[in-house]
């Protein structure tokens, strides 16, 4: 700082050459060779064109050519094109706020121009001739007529061939190719009334004919397989707003997230809203970093929504973000679940579970109480005299299991063994049944504390404890404040044992986790009788917090009635993983050992 200042001269201020300024744009909207395709294809699309040939060479490096049967460009305009801020899709402020177009800031013609040595050759509806300009390093030469059919070609050769810190950035031919395949499958995908055509040193890699189904272009981008496999999301909407698409269901999920799609209005979008509906209406249902396949397509009115507020329009703003998150949520929700079919059964049994003894005859579905069990082990895996033997609830497989060191319980099945972590599968079995015991209106069943428990309680913590007692009454606990730095538990719900309450209030008391509670039939009115929306989270985080504590703990050993009881009530899981997101078991396969044993 002081060394500046004590320098000599000042710094200068002074305006920026424009072609300088061009570079500086260009930085913005072309950052590879994938974005110029993005960008000449959109162009293509505003045109009216319904075949895009997109060539390419050392991918995209060397060559790139876009060549659309669009309404094109006439002689007179072509200067006009690659100028940059010229644009024919805006023409006063108010479009700004309404855009029907992909593109309208006028740059990217220019941008590219400036940065490649650039082509544009068009002729124009009902023009007898074509012509083209040449731009080298953002010098446009003279207009010269030349034959084309109807449309436009715009070719970019050696980009960045003026501007080595660019190019420097480039990768290699290939990794170019795969980022301008991804954005042509975007494209594809955005607008499946296309017919699209990519070739790649003569060589065509992906071709994508027109279609109205968007399974079908799902097919032919990725695979039949994955289309096949998809439940339809939706159509759901109103009022000029209009949401269709597919998802995966629950038991098929992937490593990472390149399968999650979302296209407004045409335009393939990255945006947090629809990411956080996703992870909403995916919550607990998959096991951790799991992620699902989901193709969404929604259509809202374009003053609607602001897509001006992201340099290549991947973010946008909704007017109305929250109705727009609920409808993406509630209609992946209703997708998934009604996904019946797929493994993991979706719908719970409505008759007693297994572990449900029938002391109160007047509460069906009532959770157990502990019958003095083992501690740490539910008393509701202790006595499986008690289970109801239906051929529907016997364990797959051959039915032999051990416990391995206490810990995994190892059963063999058809096709190999599985690893099962008992404590995760019990406590998810266990939220489960919380939630569908909430979910029908009835209480956990409670036990009031011979002397209530007292424990410290800070001012935040006795806070929250008001604002959770409806939540936390319909679930069976009897809690209060006890002067100003404790609270008393009274009562609480039977399935935990009375060592696990402390903690479990801490828990409960505690900051909220992630994740909310999945649908479940009655749930919403369910809650609304607790305290209304906001209640979700927090029903999860004292469901989970309940079924954990009561669970079988892990590192405890199992009888084999107790393996067998909680092996047959597998089936009944919601999901494949716990309520923390823990897998619950993870399948080896016979063909898996051959392999790794070379046979
Ligand atoms: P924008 O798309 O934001 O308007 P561009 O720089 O991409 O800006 O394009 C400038 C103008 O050139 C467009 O507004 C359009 O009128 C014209 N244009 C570009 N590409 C094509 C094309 N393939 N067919 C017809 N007109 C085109
Ligand atoms: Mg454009």
């Amino acid at each position: 700082m002081a060394t500046v200042l004590s320098g000599s001269a000042l710094p200068r201020i002074r305006e920026l050459p424009p072609d300088l300024v061009d570079k500086i744009a260009a930085g913005e909207v072309v950052e590879r060779p994938s974005s110029v395709v993005k960008e000449l294809v959109e162009n293509a699309v505003d045109a009216g064109a319904k075949r895009i040939a997109i060539v390419l060479e050392e991918g995209g490096r060397k060559l790139i050519r876009v060549t659309d049967d669009g309404h094109g460009i006439e002689p007179e305009q072509l200067l006009l094109a690659v100028k940059s801020h010229a644009t024919s899709k805006l023409k006063a402020a108010e479009d700004l706020f309404a855009i029907q177009t992909l593109g309208f800031r006028g740059e990217a013609l220019a941008s590219i121009a400036s940065v490649s040595q650039f082509r544009i050759a068009s002729c124009a509806r009902g023009a007898r001739d074509g012509a083209e300009l040449r731009v080298e390093g953002a010098v446009p030469a003279e207009v010269v007529p030349c034959g084309h059919p109807k449309g436009t070609s715009v070719e970019a050769r050696s980009l960045f061939f003026n501007v080595p810190a660019r190019r420097a950035f480039l990768k290699g031919a290939r990794a170019e190719l795969r980022h301008v395949e991804q954005e042509v499958e975007r494209l594809a995908l955005a607008r499946f009334d296309l017919d699209l055509v990519l070739e790649h040193e003569g060589r065509t890699v992906l071709r994508a004919p027109p279609t109205d189904e968007p399974r079908e272009r799902i097919a032919q981008i990725f695979s039949t397989e994955l289309a096949e496999s998809l439940v339809a999301v939706g159509p759901r909407g109103g009022r000029g707003v209009r949401l269709r698409g597919y998802a995966s269901p629950l038991d098929r999920s992937r490593n990472d997230a390149r399968q999650q799609l979302f296209f407004l209005n045409g335009r393939a979008v990255r945006d947090k809203v629809f990411l956080g509906a996703l992870r909403a209406a995916y919550a607990n249902l998959l096991p951790p970093r799991r992620q699902p396949s989901v193709f969404l397509w929604l259509d809202v009115p374009p003053d609607e929504v602001d897509v001006n507020v992201h340099p290549t329009k991947a973010e946008v703003r909704f007017l109305k973000a929250s109705d727009v998150f609920a409808l993406l949520q509630a209609a992946l929700r209703e997708a998934i679940l009604s996904a019946g079919a797929a493994p993991p059964p979706l719908t719970l049994p409505r008759t007693p579970l297994p572990v449900v003894s029938q002391q109160e005859p007047g509460a069906p579905g009532a959770l157990p109480p502990r019958s003095g069990g083992r501690e740490g082990v539910g008393g509701s895996l202790a006595a499986p005299a008690s289970v109801p033997d239906s051929p529907a609830m016997a364990p797959r497989g051959s039915g032999r299991f051990f416990q391995l060191h206490r810990r995994y319980i190892v059963e063999e099945t058809e096709r190999g063994f599985r690893l099962v972590d008992p404590h995760a599968l019990h406590e998810r079995l266990l939220y489960d049944q919380i939630l569908a015991r909430f979910a029908s209106g009835g209480p956990l069943e409670s036990q009031r504390l011979l002397f209530p428990l007292i424990l410290e309680a800070d001012r935040s913590e006795l806070a929250l404890l008001d604002e959770r007692k409806p939540v936390l009454e319909a679930l069976g606990f009897e809690i209060a404040g006890f002067g100003p730095t404790s609270l008393a538990l009274h009562a609480a719900p039977r399935l935990v044992p009375p060592s696990a309450l402390p903690e479990l209030v801490r828990e409960i008391l505690g900051e909220p986790r992630p994740g909310e509670v999945p649908d479940e039939p009655g749930l919403d009115q369910a809650m609304a009788r607790v305290g209304g929306t906001g209640a979700r989270r927090l029903l999860h985080q004292v469901a989970a917090a309940l079924a954990c504590k009561a669970a079988v703990k892990f590192g405890a050993s199992l009888s084999d009635p107790e393996i067998e009881a909680l092996l047959r009530r597998r089936d009944e899981a919601r999901a494949a993983c716990c309520p923390h997101g823990r897998p619950t078991a993870l399948a080896i396969t016979l063909d898996e050992l051959d392999r790794r044993f070379g046979r």
